[in-house]
């Protein structure tokens, strides 16, 4: 593309929205010097290889606050601190299913997060076969009642991830619908795009007071095995879980700031969640976000002035298997959400970003419009004004926070999302500074342009994830 060309289009658009020609000409140098760049890579791989596995409540969690502290002020961010709340502990153990008739068969299983515990010597049972939430409320009581209930519905390869918004609500809602019925336990096939026979963990539906299900992912290949066997006649199962609960354990999102020059109590939000999963390093899932947040933040800190915003980046707590995190940002800082003037939070991995988006008021649509035209050079079209947000910035939504969204390609992320294999090399090095240059462009306009993004209208505030 002619860049002078697209420069004056790019002006054009940013007119209409009344963005000032300093603000823009940062923008564009900030994209420039950030798609090349591997700063977001090399803080993801330092989180991936210093800390590793960090789930909430364990002592990877307390690693990775630690780190993210050290982190936040290497890269020059100011006010760096953390913001306690308490968090779940739920800790893994065996896992083991096996097929005891018609055939022996061994199958890979993993415990889905907040699953309960089978007796030690696991539970033997037939198992019944069912597509998702709706076609086990078919089958009633009478069908479900003492069996492991297997749902197969499979996970469709989607770009914007909606493949996954599908097949998640059985992960999440299938364990304690089926106990609702009857179920000794649950077995779900993976809620995942890969082939490999690496299962995906993810967090299940509990209920204070009410002991959940055993319940666990299959890898999709041997989800394949037991759907072919359990068509031609009955089938009994062994299932073994050694999972369980303990009492919450202190926790915290990690803070820190770039402080604005003319409305520092104004904030734009940049967040990513420091915890993950305990399979794998938490590299896609989210330390590919953290990357992207923290070195957006540190080429905005390295700029010769600071916005007229203060920018805040929020490491979030507990993201996977209890939304504490969010909420306690929500709470914590509940006597100036009026003055959040935006929040973005980058969660889908480390590919490209092809879309942006905001929600507020009519005021939205045209720095969304500038915003597309800023990052048309790097492969970015415009959504419009309907961002949902994410799971930590959701919570916001009720204050009409704005949202910003920057949508990655999703095809590849559910391959190794949630999986032993969400490790450092699936971090794609390029693709990540893309990602990154298109957070800080957006960030920076937000944060230093006169005028703001209004409010979500109270009709739409819904929480919704995107
Ligand atoms: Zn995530
Ligand atoms: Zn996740």
């Amino acid at each position: 593309m002619n860049v002078f060309a697209s420069f004056g289009a790019f002006l054009g658009a940013a007119a209409l929205a009344g963005l000032p020609v300093p603000t823009l000409q940062t923008a564009v140098s900030l994209r420039d010097t950030l798609v090349g760049g591997r700063g977001a890579a090399e803080i993801a791989r330092s989180l991936c290889d210093r800390v590793g596995p960090r789930l909430a409540g364990s002592n990877g969690a307390v690693e990775a606050r630690r780190w993210a502290v050290e982190e936040l002020t290497r890269l020059g961010l100011r006010n760096v601190h953390e913001e306690s709340l308490m968090e779940p502990r739920w800790v893994r153990g065996t896992e083991t299913a096996e097929i005891v008739s018609p055939v022996r068969q061994r199958l890979v299983v993993t415990a889905l997060g907040g699953s309960g515990a089978t007796p030690e010597g696991g539970v033997e049972r037939p198992i019944v076969a069912t597509r998702d939430v709706e076609t086990l409320a078919a089958l009633g009581a009478a069908g479900v009642r003492d069996r492991i209930v297997f749902f197969t519905e499979r996970t469709e390869r989607t770009r914007d991830g909606s493949g996954y918004g599908k097949a998640v609500s059985i992960r999440y809602a299938g364990p304690s619908e089926a106990r609702k019925l009857g179920a000794a336990a649950v077995l779900i096939r993976s809620v995942g795009t890969s082939s490999t026979r690496l299962p995906h963990t993810g967090v299940m539906k509990t209920e204070a007071g009410i002991p959940p299900l055993p319940a666990a992912a299959l890898s999709a290949p041997d989800a394949d095995l037991l759907e072919r066997i359990a068509a031609a006649g009955p089938v009994r199962l062994r299932l073994t879980l050694g999972c369980r609960t303990e009492a919450d354990v202190a926790g915290a999102n990690v803070v820190g700031e770039i402080r604005g020059s003319d409305r520092p109590e104004e904030i734009v939000l940049l967040g990513a969640h420091l915890d993950s999963w305990d399979l794998g390093t938490g590299a896609i899932d989210d330390a590919a976000g953290v990357g992207i947040v923290g070195e957006a933040a540190r080429a905005i800190v390295a700029l010769s002035r600071p916005p007229r915003r203060t920018i805040r980046v929020v490491l979030y707590a507990n993201e996977e298997n209890g939304d504490r995190g969010g909420e306690a940002y929500r709470d914590a800082h509940r006597a100036e959400l009026d003055r959040h003037v935006a929040a973005l939070e980058m969660d889908l991995g480390t590919d490209r970003v092809y879309r942006v988006a905001a929600s507020g008021g009519p005021e939205a649509n045209g720095v969304v419009a500038a915003a597309a035209q800023l990052l048309r050079p790097i492969g970015v079209s415009e959504r419009g004004n309907d961002a949902g947000g994410g799971v930590d910035v959701g919570p916001l939504r009720a204050f009409g926070v704005p949202m910003l969204a920057l949508a990655q390609d999703a095809s590849r992320y559910f391959d190794f999302h949630h999986s032993a294999d969400d490790t450092f090399d699936k971090i794609d090095a390029a693709n990540l500074a893309q990602a990154t240059a298109a957070t800080a462009a957006l960030a920076w306009i937000v944060a230093d342009e006169p005028g703001t993004l209004g409010r979500i209208p109270p009709e739409k505030r819904k929480e919704r994830a995107w």
